[in-house]
């Protein structure tokens, strides 16, 4: 009978371990600290199916971008929402257990606010934050929200296997054009060095206030006094690698986003 105590302290530790576990697999990520899962290198290359789902993913983050496998669609993330905007353009929800090759979130906890000076198109924005933001070493995440007088946009049609690389399957988006559109910019500014990983620059997502339309955001024309700038300064980066055969596979030496060029992105 002396062994009754042994067993006890195994199930306690055994008991605690397994509530450690829990607690680490459902924290939240820490405030100010962008999440990803996958590289931009190895979506461009075709990788359209991860391993990471949408219940894990909005763990890490409230806020954010990205795609859902098979390239379904354009994924934005806002309020802890994630929407899925199909190649027609229209916004669903995306449940737990859908999976995603390559998205990019964060805990949206924005410390500066802007105003547009002027009515700007979407280089000159980009070149607004530029002269806004502290550094470009830093990632930022950036919610533009407001009326747009213009709005370009565009979704991808599912693809099926064997994938075909990004620039092979672009020019089969849907391009959708807005005038006067109400609704929210929800994307990042990841620096250069991180080409290959991320984007190099800026990248947005669009997804109207009514929830009717959405999409990666191509082109826009931004006014004054309706729209709003925050700013989250992130200063931590994670990243979900896909233990895939896919993944695995893929050869992403020297990979970068190139291969893009002349095409709307
Ligand atoms: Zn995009």
């Amino acid at each position: 009978m002396s062994f009754k105590p042994y067993i006890w302290l195994i199930s306690l530790i055994t008991a605690g371990l397994m509530l450690l576990a829990v607690g680490f697999s459902q924290a939240a990520a820490p405030p100010h600290s962008l999440f990803q899962t996958s590289t931009l290198s190895a979506l461009l290359a075709g990788v359209y199916d991860g391993d990471l789902n949408l219940g894990t993913l909005r763990r890490q983050g409230n806020f954010g971008l990205g795609t859902v496998n098979g390239l379904d669609g354009e994924m934005v993330a806002l309020e802890g929402q994630f929407y899925r905007v199909d190649h027609q353009g229209e916004v669903s929800l995306l449940t737990d257990e859908r999976l995603t090759p390559f998205a990019v979130v964060t805990q949206f906890q924005p410390q500066r606010s802007l105003k547009l000076p002027t009515l700007l198109d979407f280089p000159q924005l980009q070149q607004f934050l530029d002269q806004q933001l502290p550094s470009g070493n830093l990632p930022y995440a950036i919610r533009v929200q407001g009326t747009f007088q213009t709005l370009k946009f565009r979704s991808v049609p599912r693809q099926h296997p064997p994938y075909r690389p990004l620039a092979e399957v672009l020019p089969q988006q849907s391009i959708f054009e807005r005038a006067n559109i109400q609704g929210t910019l929800v994307g990042f500014r990841t620096p250069a060095y991180l080409q290959g990983i991320n984007v190099n620059g800026y990248h947005f997502h669009f997804i109207s206030g009514d929830l009717q339309i959405g999409g990666h955001v191509l082109a826009g024309q931004f006014q004054p006094h309706q729209v709003k700038i925050a700013i989250d300064t992130l200063a931590q980066i994670q990243i979900h690698l896909p233990d895939t055969a896919a993944f695995r596979k893929v050869n992403l030496s020297g990979s970068d986003s190139s291969s893009l060029k002349g095409l709307d992105w």
